[in-house]
C-alpha cells in the first residue's frame, strides 16, 4: 500500500474544510467531544449534509451516497471530527442504509430513505435481549402475522435490552422470531417499527459513565404492519450477517482515537509534572510514543479492511475481527492515559457534557471535560460490536478457511 500523500486527497481534504468554514453555522462547530450527539444536532447536521449532497458519506452512488472512495471517507470522519461537528446517526450511516439499499422494496425506499436522509427520522436497533447477546440466533421477541380486512399485519411481543438511543429515535430495525418450528437462525425476521406504536415502553439504563445512552425496550402486543417486514419472512439472520459484515471498519472508531491522541498530545505538552512538562518524564514519553504508533498502526489496518469490504472480500472478516479487538483497547489504554494524564481531576466522574452540570467551576475543567465520562464509556467497547472473547473465537476459526 503506498503512504505518500496523494495531491487528489490534499485537494479533497480542502474542499472539506471549505465546507466546513463556509456553510455550518458556527453553532454545530467546535461542540463538546462525545461519541452521539444530542438529537436535535444530529438531525440539523444530517439536513445540512444531505442539502450539500453529502448525507450518506458512505453510500455507493447508486444509492444516493457520495460514492467516496476509503481514502475520502476518512478524510471527512477526521476533518468533521477535528471541527467539532455533531455526530450523524450511526445505525443509519452504517448498518440499516445499507440494508434498504440491499434488501428493501421500491416503496420500502420510498418511505424511509428521504426522511432518513433529510434528517427527520433517527434509528435505533434492536438486536439484543436477556439471553440473547453473543447468541443472537436465540432471542426471543415474537412476531405473529394476523391476516386481516383492515391490512395485514404483526403482532410483537418481548423485550430488547442495551438499545442505545431508543429514547431518541423515531424508528427501531429490530429481530423478532416469526417461526418456532424450524432452526433457530431460520426463524429470524427483519422489521421496522415506528417507535410511536402503542405497546412499546422505553426504560433508562444509567451508564458507568454517569449518562444515558441504553434502554430496556418492551413490546407488548405491538401491531407493525405486514408492509415493513424487510426481505422474506425468515431471512433475518442473513440479513444480519450481511449488516454486521459491514460494519467492520468503522467499529475502530478512528476518528474518536485520533482526537482523543490530540487531546492527550496537549496535555502532554502543557501539564506540568514536577520541574517540567509531562512530557518531560521518560515514561510518560515512552506511553504515548507506543500509543502514537499502534495508532498509526490501526489506522492502516482500518484502510485494509475497508477496501477489502468494499471488494467483499472474505479476508475483511477475519482483519476485521483482529482490528475491533485491537481498536477497542486502544481506545480504552488512550482514555486511560488520559484520566492519569490529568491526575486527581482526572479522577472525578464528571457530568455528561451534555446534561446539567451539579458541578461547580473546577481546575483545569476546559481539557478535563468529559476525559472520565468516556474513559467510563470505553470500558463497553470490548463488549458492543461483539465482545473481545467472541472476535478471538471468529478469529481462530476463520483463519484456518482464508
Ligand atoms: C454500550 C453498549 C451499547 C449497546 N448497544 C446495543 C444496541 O444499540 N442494540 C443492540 O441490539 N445491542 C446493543 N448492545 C448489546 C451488545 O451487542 C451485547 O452486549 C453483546 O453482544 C454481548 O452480549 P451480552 O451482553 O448478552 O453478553 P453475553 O453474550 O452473555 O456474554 C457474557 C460473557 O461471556 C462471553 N462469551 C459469550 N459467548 C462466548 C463465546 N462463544 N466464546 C467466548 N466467550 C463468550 C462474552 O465475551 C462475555 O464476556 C450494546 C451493548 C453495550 C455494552
Amino acid at each position: 500500500m503506498d503512504f505518500r500523500a496523494d495531491p487528489g486527497l490534499e485537494a479533497f481534504r480542502e474542499t472539506v474544510r471549505q465546507f466546513l468554514r463556509e456553510k455550518v453555522p458556527a453553532d454545530l462547530l467546535g461542540l463538546p467531544r462525545c461519541t452521539r450527539s444530542p438529537r436535535e444536532q444530529i438531525m440539523r447536521w444530517q439536513k445540512l449534509l444531505n442539502a450539500h449532497g453529502w448525507g450518506a458519506p458512505y453510500w455507493p452512488r447508486e444509492h444516493g451516497g457520495t460514492g467516496w472512495s476509503v481514502a475520502q471517507m476518512l478524510i471527512f470522519d477526521d476533518e468533521c471530527t477535528a471541527a467539532g461537528t455533531p455526530t450523524q446517526d450511526g445505525f443509519v450511516q452504517k448498518m440499516l442504509g445499507p440494508v434498504l439499499n440491499a434488501f428493501a422494496t421500491p416503496e420500502q425506499k420510498a418511505e424511509h430513505l428521504p426522511a432518513t436522509l433529510d434528517g427527520e427520522r433517527l434509528w435505533c436497533q434492536g438486536f439484543s435481549e436477556p439471553g440473547a447477546g453473543s447468541d443472537l440466533a436465540s432471542l426471543r421477541t415474537r412476531a405473529v402475522l394476523v391476516k386481516s380486512s383492515d391490512g395485514d399485519h404483526y403482532v410483537v411481543n418481548g423485550q430488547k435490552i442495551w438499545t442505545s438511543y431508543a429514547h431518541h429515535a423515531d424508528w427501531i430495525f429490530m429481530l423478532v422470531r416469526t417461526d418456532t418450528s424450524v432452526k433457530k437462525q431460520a426463524g429470524i425476521s427483519f422489521l421496522l417499527v415506528d417507535m410511536k406504536t402503542p405497546g412499546i415502553t422505553v426504560r433508562p439504563i444509567r451508564s458507568i459513565d454517569d449518562a444515558h445512552h441504553l434502554n430496556e425496550t418492551f413490546f407488548e402486543n405491538v401491531r407493525v404492519p405486514a408492509k415493513n417486514l424487510i426481505g422474506a419472512e425468515g431471512a433475518g439472520w442473513s440479513i444480519t450477517k450481511f449488516l454486521l459484515n459491514n460494519e467492520h471498519a468503522t467499529t475502530a472508531d478512528l476518528p474518536d482515537i485520533k482526537r482523543y491522541m490530540r487531546e492527550l498530545n496537549r496535555m502532554a505538552t502543557t501539564l506540568r509534572a514536577g520541574e517540567g512538562r509531562l512530557i518531560d518524564q521518560p515514561a510518560f514519553a515512552l506511553k504515548l510514543a507506543r500509543l502514537t504508533a499502534e495508532q498509526e498502526a490501526i489506522g492502516m489496518l482500518v484502510q485494509r479492511v475497508a477496501n477489502l469490504e468494499m471488494r467483499h472480500d472474505p479476508a475483511s472478516h477475519v482483519l476485521g475481527s483482529m482490528l475491533k479487538v485491537r481498536a477497542t483497547e486502544l481506545q480504552q489504554r488512550i482514555t486511560e492515559a488520559q484520566v492519569e494524564a490529568l491526575g486527581d481531576y482526572g479522577a472525578l466522574a464528571y457530568a455528561h457534557p451534555h446534561e446539567a452540570s451539579p458541578v461547580p467551576p473546577y481546575p483545569l475543567q476546559d481539557m478535563a471535560r468529559g476525559v472520565a465520562n468516556d474513559m467510563f464509556l470505553r470500558r463497553a467497547a470490548t463488549i458492543y460490536g461483539g465482545t473481545s472473547e467472541v472476535q478471538r473465537g471468529i478469529i481462530a476459526k476463520l483463519q484456518f478457511q482464508l
